[in-house]
């Protein structure tokens, strides 16, 4: 075999690894593109005992800080749009530092959700984000792609034509990433996830997430019967 038949036979098989690569899902990332706020950090300024230069060390990372609720060009009635409202939320990140982010619920569970999350945050459970859908151009495979914690999205339910109760900001789904939506054929969303319940950030019967939202009286996805979905909690079981 000449060099000029090994190159052709090389390139043909490196073509054919991508092609198999691509079909099974290999390389599979959201098409949509994403408009992620720009990380800030609030920094507390300390003295190393080493170092007589000041040290900046993060205080908290704010994950969000819109002014207001972005609807953009999110086609949503005005009697829902005026139902909502935008929580400031703080919990420990994966990084095991304060964030700051922000979430749009409805108006009527404003209160329980602040209390929701201050208790998940003295409990220090690791929540990776919480930003609104909006920064996702509403896409909801993309915030959960990238493990994103939320809860209104006018949209409807996963395989059917009913909204959903995030549609009414009446549900809250965390670490999308740890905690999966599994269908009733076992179709796994998002594409990236697993969920194994000894990851960080897992949601699962009696565990210290499940059980705040749990003490509120809010139902947990994972108790399911046909499809399972281990992030979403709402106060109607649905
Ligand atoms: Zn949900």
């Amino acid at each position: 075999m000449n060099s000029k038949t090994r190159v052709l036979l090389l390139g043909g098989l490196l073509s054919i690894l991508v092609i198999l690569c691509n079909f099974l899902g290999v390389f599979e990332f959201p098409k949509s593109k994403i408009d992620l706020p720009e990380l800030i950090v609030d920094t507390v300024l300390s003295t190393s005992t080493n170092d007589s230069i000041l040290s900046k060390k993060p205080k908290f990372i704010i994950d969000s800080n819109d002014e207001k609720i972005i609807f953009g060009d999110r086609q949503v009635p005005d009697s829902i749009k005026d139902l909502m409202v935008l929580v400031n939320v703080e919990y420990w990140g994966y990084d095991s530092i304060m964030h700051k982010g922000q979430i749009v619920v409805n108006k009527s569970i404003e209160k329980e959700v602040s209390s929701i999350f201050r208790e998940l945050f003295d409990i220090q459970f690791p929540i990776e984000k919480v930003i609104p859908v909006s920064h996702f151009n509403w896409d909801d495979d993309s915030s959960m792609f990238y493990n994103n914690s939320s809860s209104f999205n006018y949209r409807k339910i996963k395989n059917s034509n009913k909204l959903s109760e995030h549609s009414l900001g009446l549900a809250i789904d965390i670490n999308p990433k740890e905690n999966p939506h599994i269908d009733r054929f076992g179709k796994v969303s998002p594409s990236n996830a697993v969920y194994n319940t000894s990851d960080m950030g897992t949601i699962y019967d009696g565990s210290e997430c499940y059980n705040v939202f749990n003490k509120y009286g809010w139902k947990w996805g994972g108790h399911w019967r046909y499809s399972k979905d281990y992030q979403h909690f709402s106060k109607s079981g649905r």
